[in-house]
């Protein structure tokens, strides 16, 4: 990016959302108002979407930072979006040109999906000539048009559907993955009440994102993708597997369709030709339920209020950093860092996929996905069969144990269930370590069928147990006799901090112990994200959801009183927690372990919380990770507040404690779970199979998946604080900041 001199800096900015509305639009909304308030720039809402550019007069009025309290745990969008036809006309963007300039706008951010982008690239193309023409009719005075000789333009992509390229996520994805994930938890259980069958049809014309990370997240026995078709005899195939289900013992079945799905010569496959096939093959009552606009409503999840808050703050540095004839960028998130791509190529690598679709080159559609999206569809493949394929028992028939350490998190039955079904598939046999590194010790240890984890994937808790017990160089000796006993030749470690500790425990001391030296690999799964190899662990999704609707609640509660709330959310040590759910939620301050407090930071956010309530606020938050001070603990903040705040406000506090760890796994963590397992399984049986014994932690680390030697385990944490040297994270802390200002 060439950085444009500070003279030529947009004083004011435009924002808009247009398109159909996506959940995380007003969290974007808010990012850019308050981020360009921060750099002392003043943003126009747009109101109702390119409408309201063209009409311009009262739907185009400043925004200030104080307006878009309460906005962020909204769905939809709360300055209106729209269809326009007005603006697909050359008169319409001149008039909209016309209404920008008169109020110096000549930046703007587009929050919509690839038409309304489309739509305001072309706008930005003709800005010269538009203002030209406007000039000439006499409706703009040369001076004016002169003073704005380009228009700036970024874009965020506002879309349930996931289907933007430049973009891993679109803003609002997440969310319709909530919605379509509950409503399928519950149909399960009818369904599986009656021994019935549902077809569930998704959202998705042209990309099958939503229907495939759904039928991961939910375990569906069928899924029909826009993009990759089944084979000609599909029908055949479906009504087989679905009948091999309940066979075994399932007692529903679930087939998930996008609405764009087809067959190989291009036909669509329609939720009823499925229900007719399926009530014909069955001779039992199948169900249609087309889950629709449900998909788009509701409050935005933890991640959509996050990635568009991150993206709002991105696009206005964007515009305040471009020199005004920069190419349009779209500012999207790729392998969890932000990112820049030029809008156009976006919008027709996007449209590229549909056109291979309507081509029916599914192959080449296909291509232009990403290798996660094929991933994904492949570990589906395998783990919603209704036993392992009878080819896979070749080689040796490895033991593989599956053990969990430190708290419960959700995702780690996701987890076991995946590795459980994968193994098999190889042929391997998979034993499940009961009540974790104690277990071990003890030999409570049993071998895995496939149906044992049947229904696994949506159920909070860890079935197989988990604790916190590190063993001591003692435990060794008969931890290393279980191992020779049960004949295990590897180990799958999925957990949290002293599930590592004990995994590395174990490595260390493999020259002692010939037992102990066995491939090892340990999976994050802890809510607090706190060990190392990796920037995110899974459970921590689940958690931060479960804290923004918490709070959420507490919003409601406190919306008659003039009250600060001091909530307290877990971490331990690591404020991860504190510091997405304060961004996810709207706080106003974070304390977070790793910064401590400090009498005088209390004392100046005080004083700041006064004059916020005095300037009109009526709600406070502070979210406190409980680790962040041992001395200023949340009931003697909540004290402090009470007693300072005086007549201005009263102050409460809210201590969230274990519902955090529980409740039913979110879709990303299920989704990650299981996908992270495969990767797991992958790397022990390579180093079986090569007899090589290495062990590792796998990760996310720049949003790749990469392994790190366990060996290298302490050299990566500070073992006092109980977190990991590097915490990438941390990085947003100034975005906290700046929304909380
Ligand atoms: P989305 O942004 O969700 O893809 P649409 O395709 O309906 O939604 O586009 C939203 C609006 O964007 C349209 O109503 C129109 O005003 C504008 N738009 C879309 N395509 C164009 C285009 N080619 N030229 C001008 N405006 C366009």
């Amino acid at each position: 990016m060439s950085a444009a001199p500070a003279s030529s800096r947009p004083t004011s900015i435009g924002v808009l959302t247009s398109g159909g509305d996506a959940p995380g639009m007003n969290a974007a909304v808010r990012a850019v108002v308050r981020s360009a308030a921060y750099h002392g720039v003043v943003t126009y809402a747009v109101h109702e979407g390119l409408r309201g550019l063209v009409y311009g007069g009262d739907l185009i009025r400043p925004m200030e930072p104080a307006e878009t309290g309460g906005i962020l745990h909204k769905g939809g969008t709360v300055i209106g979006t729209a269809r326009c036809k007005e603006f697909r006309t050359r008169e319409g963007r001149r008039a909209a040109a016309r209404n920008m300039v008169d109020r110096g706008i000549d930046a703007l951010v587009a929050i919509g999906g690839d038409g309304s982008l489309t739509g305001c690239d072309i706008f930005r193309r003709e800005w010269p000539e538009l203002l030209a023409e406007l000039v000439e009719a006499g409706e703009l005075a040369p001076e004016k048009a002169a003073r704005h000789p380009a228009l700036r333009l970024v874009g965020l992509v506002g879309s349930i559907d996931n289907d933007m390229a430049g973009t891993d996520m679109t803003i609002g994805a997440d969310t319709a993955l909530h919605r379509i994930v509950e409503a399928m938890d519950a149909l399960r259980s009818t369904a599986s009440s009656h021994q019935r069958t549902f077809v569930v049809e998704v959202m998705g014309r042209h990309c099958g994102y939503l229907a495939l990370m759904a039928s991961i997240a939910t375990a569906a026995n069928w899924v029909l993708l826009p993009e990759q078709p089944p084979a000609d005899d599909w029908d055949v195939q479906m009504c087989r597997d679905v009948k091999a289900g309940r066979e075994i013992g399932r007692r529903q079945s679930i087939v998930i369709v996008a609405e764009g799905a087809c067959d190989r010569e291009g036909n669509p496959i329609t939720a009823e030709s499925i229900r007719n096939l399926l009530e014909a093959e069955l001779g039992e009552d199948a169900r249609i339920t087309i889950l629709g606009h449900v998909q788009r409503g509701g409050a935005p999840s933890a991640f959509d209020r996050y990635l568009a808050t991150l993206l709002g703050d991105a696009a206005v540095e964007q515009l305040l950093n471009e020199t005004p004839d920069a190419e349009p960028q779209l500012i999207g998130l790729r392998e969890n860092r932000v990112v820049t791509s030029p809008l156009m190529e976006c919008v027709q690598r996007t449209r590229a996929v549909s056109e291979h679709i309507q081509a029916r080159d599914f192959d080449g559609a296909m291509k232009l996905r990403s290798g996660s999206f094929h991933q994904s569809y492949q570990i589906l493949q395998t783990i919603q069969q209704a036993a392992p394929r009878r080819t896979a028992a070749v080689g040796r028939r490895f033991r593989i144990g599956v053990i969990h350490g430190g708290g419960p998190a959700p995702g780690m039955n996701a987890a076991v269930r995946a590795a459980v079904r994968l193994g098999l598939d190889r042929g391997y046999s998979v034993l499940a370590i009961r009540r974790g590194f104690r277990g071990l010790r003890r030999g409570d240890i049993h071998e895995m069928n496939w149906m044992d984890v049947s229904g696994w994937v949506s159920e909070g808790g860890a079935e197989i147990g988990t604790n916190r017990f590190v063993p001591g160089v003692e435990d060794l000796p008969a931890i290393a006799e279980q191992i020779a006993a049960h004949r295990i030749d590897a180990l799958l470690m999925a957990g949290g901090w002293t599930g590592y500790e004990a995994a590395h425990m174990l490595h260390a001391h493999r020259d002692t112990f010939r037992e102990l030296d066995i491939p090892i690999v340990c999976l994050p799964m802890t809510i607090n994200n706190d060990v190392p190899g990796t920037e995110l662990s899974i459970g921590s999704d689940t958690a931060l959801n479960s804290i923004v609707s918490d709070v959420d609640k507490i919003r409601q509660s406190a919306v008659a009183t003039r009250r600060v709330f001091i909530v307290e959310v877990m971490g331990r040590d690591s404020g991860y927690l504190t510091l997405l759910s304060g961004l996810a939620a709207g706080a106003e301050r974070i304390y977070l372990p790793e910064e401590g407090i400090t009498l005088d930071t209390l004392t100046a956010d005080v004083h700041a919380m006064e004059e916020n309530f005095r300037a009109g606020r009526r709600l406070g938050l502070i979210i406190r990770g409980e680790g962040a001070d041992p001395v200023y603990t949340t009931g003697f903040i909540t004290s402090l507040f009470e007693k300072e705040g005086g007549e201005l406000f009263d102050a409460r506090q809210a201590i969230l404690g274990h519902i955090q760890e529980g409740g039913d796994p979110s879709p990303f963590d299920r989704i990650h779970a299981t996908s992270l397992t495969a990767h797991c399984i992958e790397y022990l049986a390579d180093q079986l199979q090569s007899g090589r014994r290495a062990s590792a932690m796998i990760g996310f680390q720049s949003g790749r998946l990469q392994f790190t030697d366990l060996t290298t385990y302490p050299v990566l944490v500070d073992r006092n604080a109980q977190r990991p040297i590097e915490q990438r994270w941390m990085q947003r802390r100034q975005l906290a900041r700046i929304m909380g200002s």
